[in-house]
Order: structure tokens, then C-alpha cells, then sequence
């Protein structure tokens, strides 16, 4: 296993690092690439990769592992949830990049060339950050690769599988998105929540990377029989117009109907101004779990059944 570090002159005041692993396999075989830590503080995903590498055997791997366990590593440092501390941005709305933009479109073009573009396969683990709570689920993106795609995203083994349209993508500019529209098969996995490090969560992410690169044959060894997953078509991000407390009124992984009452939004003397409720039937996949909601923040993402 090579220890490795990606160093980028244009940012910071003495360029920025990034370390990352690679592991050269003994046979042949495709490059797979494991990306953790594209936002700092969703920390199960950061240790799976961490803890994935540790134990890898190159005899027991055909091809090569690429693991970058903290690719947004100012983020991590400021305990930043969602963005780049110097500029804001969130760094999975930013790929492929611009070697002539901010701090975080310039971080998003280095990891692009650096790493995705030589993959033939790549899985991005995400979890919930600091003020989210989350019900694990893979997603993969509509592409010229998407059967690919989905194998993966089944392959890891999770219950819940969302599949993003190009014409209804809530998130633009992920990892993910920008690899697939290069042809590269790809997934975001999510698992973990609230920035913990629970051993779960941990777990999840450590069986799913596995069972996947078993399926892809980087890895010896027999894939699980495959799991019976729901694939939802896209999904509702509800956000809240006016500022405020946010109480919610329901758990992550719930299957809802439309019109199901899912919280509601108080001023600062408790007097509820509005009831957010389901728009169509579907399972909350992610919530946040913060009352402190600002102006057009966004509140739960529910998957389409
Ligand atoms: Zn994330």
C-alpha cells in the first residue's frame, strides 16, 4: 500500500494536501476509486474509507484501489458542515470543476483530473452531516453508464436506491454526476448521521465497499446474493421560505402519504406560520435535525415510491 498526497499549489498559503492511498493489486483488473470526506464532517464515511484501506491485502486484488479518505480537508479542520470554509460553496454541487474559480471550484478540478477521471469505477460515501439525519441509501445518476451505475448501488447492499434523472437533478455538479456524464459507473453512498461516529453506521459503509468491489472483481472473494432494493425516481427537496424554528414531526426512513404532516416552521414566540406536509407518497431519506432554519433552507428530502 502506497501512501500518497495530492498537493495542490493554488490553494492555501502553502498549497493544500490531500493524502490518499493506493493499493496495486497482484493480477490485473480495473481502478476503483473510493472518495471520503467531500464534506468534512460527515465522519462515518470518513473512517469506513479509513478502515477499508488498513485492511486490504494487494494479493487479494485485481487492479487498483484509489482512496482519498478526506478530500475537503479545510472543511474538516473548521468543522465545517456542507462547505468549503473560504468561500461557501458546497464542494458536491462544484465537479468538474474550474481551475479558475473559487476555493472550491478549483479543489472540485483538481480531484476531478487527479482522481475520477482515471477510475473505471467510483463510489463517493456521504453521510449525514452535523444537523442531518439520514436513512442509509445509495444514488446513482441518469447516464449512457446507468445499468452500470445501478449494479453498483445494489451491490452496496442498501435497502433504499435513488435514481436521478438529468432533467429532475436536485444535486448538480457531484461527484457522481460529473463521472457518469464521462462514462464512468458511479454511486453516492450514504450512511451515518449528525457528524457521529457510530460503529453502525461504520459498519454499513464497510460491508457495502466489500460486497461491491467483490461484484466488480477488484476484490476476491464471492459477492453476497443480491439484495431486493426500491429504486425511487427522483424525489421532493422541501425547503422553507421565511426563516425559522423548524420542529419535525417525523423520523427518517418513514414510508409518508400525500398530505402527511411532516413538521412545522415557528417564529421566535412559537407561533407556527407554517405546516410543512408530504406533496406526494414517499420515504424520508434525509432530515434536518436542527431547529435553526434560515431563508429558503432546505428541510427533509423525501424519494418518490
Ligand atoms: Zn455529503
Amino acid at each position: 500500500m502506497n501512501r500518497r498526497t495530492l498537493l495542490i499549489p493554488e490553494l492555501g498559503d502553502d498549497g493544500l494536501e490531500i493524502p490518499y492511498f493506493e493499493i496495486e493489486g497482484k493480477r490485473d483488473g480495473p481502478t476503483l476509486t473510493l472518495l471520503a470526506g467531500v464534506h468534512g464532517a460527515e465522519y462515518a464515511s470518513i473512517a469506513a474509507v479509513r478502515e477499508f484501506v488498513r485492511d486490504l491485502d494487494p494479493h487479494k486484488i485485481s487492479g487498483r484501489i484509489i482512496a482519498v479518505p478526506l478530500v475537503n480537508v479545510p472543511a474538516f479542520w473548521a468543522r465545517s458542515a456542507f462547505v468549503v470554509p473560504a468561500d461557501g460553496k458546497n464542494l458536491n454541487r462544484c465537479f468538474p470543476g474550474d481551475l479558475n474559480g473559487t476555493f472550491a471550484e478549483v479543489l472540485a478540478h483538481h480531484v476531478f483530473s487527479s482522481f475520477i477521471t482515471h477510475s473505471d469505477y467510483l463510489v463517493d460515501l456521504h453521510a449525514g452531516d452535523i444537523p442531518e439525519g439520514l436513512e442509509p441509501f445509495t444514488m446513482f445518476e441518469e447516464s449512457r453508464v446507468e445499468s452500470a451505475s445501478l449494479d453498483l448501488a445494489v451491490s452496496y447492499g442498501l435497502r433504499h436506491v435513488m435514481r436521478q434523472s438529468i432533467a429532475a437533478r436536485t444535486v448538480a455538479g457531484s461527484t457522481a454526476s460529473a463521472s457518469a456524464d464521462i462514462g464512468i459507473p458511479s454511486i453516492t453512498a450514504e450512511s451515518g448521521q449528525n457528524g457521529l461516529l457510530d460503529r453502525i453506521s461504520i459498519e454499513t459503509h464497510l460491508a457495502g465497499l466489500q460486497n461491491l468491489a467483490r461484484t466488480i472483481e477488484v476484490l476476491d472473494g464471492d459477492p453476497l446474493p443480491k439484495r431486493q432494493v426500491i429504486v425511487h425516481e427522483g424525489w421532493h427537496w422541501l425547503r422553507s421560505e421565511r426563516a425559522g424554528w423548524w420542529q419535525p414531526t417525523v423520523s427518517t426512513g418513514a414510508s409518508l402519504k400525500s398530505g402527511d404532516l411532516l413538521g412545522t416552521m415557528s417564529d421566535v414566540w412559537g407561533e407556527v406560520f407554517a405546516e410543512v406536509r408530504a406533496p406526494e407518497g414517499g420515504t424520508l431519506l434525509f432530515l434536518t435535525t436542527s431547529p435553526a432554519v434560515s431563508a429558503d433552507g432546505l428541510l427533509l428530502g423525501l424519494a418518490k415510491n
